[in-house]
């Protein structure tokens, strides 16, 4: 629901404030689907709503489910066309976690990733950002199930689109809205350490991860350009003043690279990087999915590369992959349309 085309119409109608408050808990807290649903309100002023302002911001074109039902994949489109993918990873301990995308497509380049390929077409909005959760929420409710965590790591760099992430966050974590503790709320940067120092000043307790995935300065700059405008040692001092302001948990996301970025170089390298801090840094080891440029690592290398890490003291676990098979994996979210 576009919220600003909300205040204006109820504005030009001259209806009272409590008439917002009202359709915000039945899109927010009761996940409904029309104007329809808002029995308060006359019903004459539900259908003037309807003409004037579109209950969704996002339409759902398409819901994946993957083999093993662990993930779900949605394909939106925005008012204006544009596509947007988002991903629901539903885990066994029955956390639903809500991976969304901050911009369509991505400027950053990354080499391992699909969105990066694409280049960016826009951000989005907050209220496009905060939609996404929502929706999946409705999908959810089908099964007497709720979004218990968002991550903000779909496609797109956050930090580039800084406002409209807050906002989202701030409507996510509304009390009496959709009511979600920042704390179950992360934000994923390819490190961009101008948003790193803005975050840290944020009432907001999120929690912040970086992609990382390689210690070796000419490896990064290899795989993420980003690396040549913010490079590792400036990434980490911004890293540092987060968490000596915040005392907040870092996570640091790596995707095994069969060859690129996996040797005990790398890690040994990636050990000496984060041993200054072993208390609240942590690693996510992430299996990548084979493409024509980069093969996975194998299981014995990750396995080898996260005892290197422990060894060296440093806290780290293999994440578990969600949905290969509908291309919604980490580094695969391109807004295409399923093969039938
Ligand atoms: S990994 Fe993230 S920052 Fe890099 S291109 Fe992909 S979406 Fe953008």
């Amino acid at each position: 629901m576009n919220r600003e085309a909300l205040t204006q119409f109820l504005h030009r109608e001259e209806q009272p404030a409590y008439r917002y408050k009202q359709a915000l808990q039945a899109f927010c807290v009761e996940h409904q689907s029309s104007w329809e649903s808002i029995t308060p309100w006359p019903k004459a002023l539900r259908e003037r709503a309807a003409k004037a302002v579109p209950w969704d911001t996002l339409t759902l074109r398409l819901a994946q489910e993957s083999m093993k039902q662990d993930a779900v994949k949605f394909l939106f489109a925005c008012t204006d066309g544009v596509l947007i993918e988002t991903v629901l990873m539903r885990h066994e301990d029955k956390r639903n976690t809500v991976c969304i995308s901050s911009q369509a497509g991505c400027p950053m380049g990354c080499t391992f990733c699909a969105t990066g390929a694409m280049g960016l077409t826009r951000n989005l909005t907050a209220d496009e950002l905060f939609e996404q959760v929502v929706q999946v929420a409705r999908w959810l409710d089908t099964s007497s199930c709720h979004v218990t965590n968002v991550v903000y790591m779909g496609m797109g760099e956050p930090m580039h689109n800084y406002d409209a992430v807050m906002t989202s966050v701030r409507m996510l974590n509304e009390q009496g809205g959709f009511n979600l503790g920042a704390r179950h709320i992360s934000i994923s940067t390819c490190g961009i350490t101008p948003g790193i120092q803005k975050l840290a000043k944020e009432p907001e307790q999120v929690n912040l991860a970086i992609s990382l995935h390689a210690a070796m300065p000419d490896i990064r700059t290899r795989i993420m350009p980003v690396n040549r405008a913010y490079p590792i040692d400036v990434l980490m001092r911004a890293v540092r003043t987060y968490v000596q302001k915040t005392n907040r948990r870092v996570m640091f996301e790596y995707l095994l690279l069969q060859n690129i970025n996996d040797s005990e170089e790398d890690a040994q390298c990636l050990a000496d990087l984060l041993s200054e801090n072993p208390k609240l840094y942590h690693v996510n080891l992430i299996k990548y999915h084979d493409t024509q440029v980069y093969t996975a690592s194998g299981r014995d290398r990750r396995t080898q590369f996260l005892s290197r890490l422990h060894k060296r003291g440093i806290s780290a676990t293999i994440r578990q992959s969600f949905g290969e098979d509908i291309l919604a994996a980490c580094g695969q979210l391109a807004c295409l349309e399923p093969h039938h």
